[in-house]
């Protein structure tokens, strides 16, 4: 795979962007990443050459995950086969929270203000100056003594010799006597000597003379200086992530980098001899690789760089190579394919013998089998390969991980209690992740199914926005019962 030889972050940290170069979380590294060749995988084998298995449309979900050749039927099959034997699945709860023991915050960088975007500070910023550090206008009008205009009435106005003008940007050179006006306009600082500004609309102008038709007191349509943030006070915490008032405040008051966690820079690989680029013919019995982009999307909604490092076939060198040579410049790395037990299960094959990845099996559905350890120092998540298994492994297990290495303190999705429409069932012995849409109505959270719960049927998760979690020991939450969602998306992203 030609793009292992490369450094595919060497621009991120050490690029500082320039303000003819906007970077976003939406539409930063699109170029970046694309492959200036296709990547060496299965598209350009023939049946032939292809490996054992005849896997065919509607074959299981986590072939081979159970050491039975089981199929994880879901719920057409009437009723839930176990396949796991319970006294060798870990509970959810616990894996989660092993990895996220392992799991340390990146080391903090210096990054401006556009890069440092959706990061989290790892110190607090200090205002070193009052914001705003200068009194000034709020209006355009004359600046005066208010004592002078105390008894200004419409009937009777005060009339007051403009002396001069007090220009935005610059310190006034005319200063307010008694029964003197200067005229300023909005954002000017305050002359001395004045106390008050007067809107022009307030005023009757006469040459060099000025009525004022009405009293105000002292100070008014002046900001003080230090009115937003005084010297010395905390401008933004440590552990905020940067968002559009963070950076607006941190550039007022003259910070133009700050010291954040960067981003994780995350390696995504999909391992399968079967699989085939998305542009590419996919010949009969070949799979288009959904997993890399299921991964890649994931990554960037939870505001990491991704990398897809393409296909790697079942073979345990290539998988070694594309993993050992990406060591130093990743700082994690997700693999889909190849955790469970058949012959060809090259992930576990590669890193089982060197003790490196720990391989078990979760008391979950969908995402039975799964794999996670250290590279070097490096995590690697390895996944199963059913796509739906991805998408909720990476939910479950990878996001919180990702959010912590980024420095985030809240790195759960939200959760709520729904009420749902329809039975939803999964094994007993497992915690039973079931895509749901959700809405609320009249005044609760209702949930509905969106499908099957086969690990394949990827559309099922296209069209929900939560997971609805049926816990281990029971069997069915039956329709019209609360159960726990966990809410992966905004409810506005589209139905
Ligand atoms: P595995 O865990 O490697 O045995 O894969 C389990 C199932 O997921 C098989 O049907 C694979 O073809 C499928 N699969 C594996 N990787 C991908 C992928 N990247 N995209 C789509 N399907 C995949
Ligand atoms: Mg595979």
């Amino acid at each position: 795979m030609p793009i292992f030889g490369k450094d595919p972050f060497a621009e991120d940290r050490e690029a500082s962007p320039t303000a003819l170069e906007p970077e976003d979380d939406e539409a930063s590294q699109g170029g970046r990443y694309g492959f200036d060749e296709p990547p060496r995988g299965a598209g350009d084998r023939t049946l032939h050459d292809r490996p054992g298995g005849e896997a065919g449309p509607g074959e299981p979900v986590e072939a081979g995950s159970t050491g039975t050749g089981g199929v994880e039927t879901g719920q057409q099959g009437g009723g839930h086969h176990d396949h796991g034997d319970p006294s060798e699945m870990r509970p959810v709860e616990e894996v989660r929270a092993m990895i996220l023991d392992r799991i340390r915050p990146l080391t903090p960088i210096e990054l401006h203000l556009q890069e440092a975007h959706g990061c989290v500070l790892a110190s607090d910023v200090v205002a070193e100056l009052d914001i705003p550090s200068f009194s000034s206008s709020a209006m355009d009008g004359f600046a005066v003594r208010a004592s002078d205009i105390a008894r200004a009435v419409s009937d009777e106005p005060v009339l007051l010799r403009v002396v001069g003008r007090a220009p935005i940007g610059r310190t006034p050179d005319v200063t307010v006597g008694g029964g003197e006006a200067v005229r300023i306009a909005t954002g000017a600082p305050i002359p001395a000597g004045a106390d008050c500004v007067v809107p022009i609309e307030q005023c009757i102008v006469e040459g060099e003379r000025v009525h004022v038709l009405q009293m105000l007191p002292d100070g008014a349509n002046i900001r003080p200086s230090g009115q937003d943030v005084r010297a010395g006070r905390i401008l933004v915490p440590a552990g905020r992530r940067l968002s559009a008032p963070e950076l607006g405040l941190l550039a007022s008051s003259g910070h133009a980098s700050v010291l954040v966690h960067p981003r994780p820079r995350v390696v995504v690989l999909s391992t399968g001899d079967e699989l085939v680029e998305p542009g590419r013919p996919a010949p009969y019995g070949m799979v288009r690789d959904a997993n890399s982009y299921t991964i890649f999307g994931a990554l960037r909604d939870t505001g990491v760089t991704p990398f897809i490092g393409g296909i790697v076939r079942d073979e345990v060198e290539e998988l070694k190579d594309a993993v050992l040579g990406l060591t130093t410049r990743a700082d994690a790395f997700i693999s889909s394919g190849g955790v469970s037990v058949g012959e060809r299960d090259v992930v576990k094959k590669a890193f089982f013998r060197r003790g490196e990845i720990d391989f078990y099996k979760v008391a979950m559905q969908p995402g039975m089998p799964q794999g996670f350890g250290l590279i070097e120092d490096t995590p690697y998540f390895g996944l199963p390969g059913n796509p739906v298994s991805v998408f909720v492994s990476f939910e479950v297990f990878i996001r919180p991980a990702l959010l912590r290495m980024m420095g985030r303190r809240d790195i759960f999705r939200p959760e709520i209690m729904a009420v749902v429409e329809d039975d939803i069932s999964g094994p007993r012995s497992r915690l039973m992740f079931q895509r749901v849409r959700v809405w609320r109505e009249r005044g609760e959270w209702r949930a509905a199914s969106t499908g099957p719960s086969a690990s394949n049927l990827l559309s099922t998760v296209v069209r929900a926005n939560g997971l609805a979690m049926v816990p281990v020991g029971m069997e069915t939450a039956p329709a019209g019962s609360q159960v726990r969602v966990m809410l992966f998306r905004a409810l506005e992203d589209g139905s």
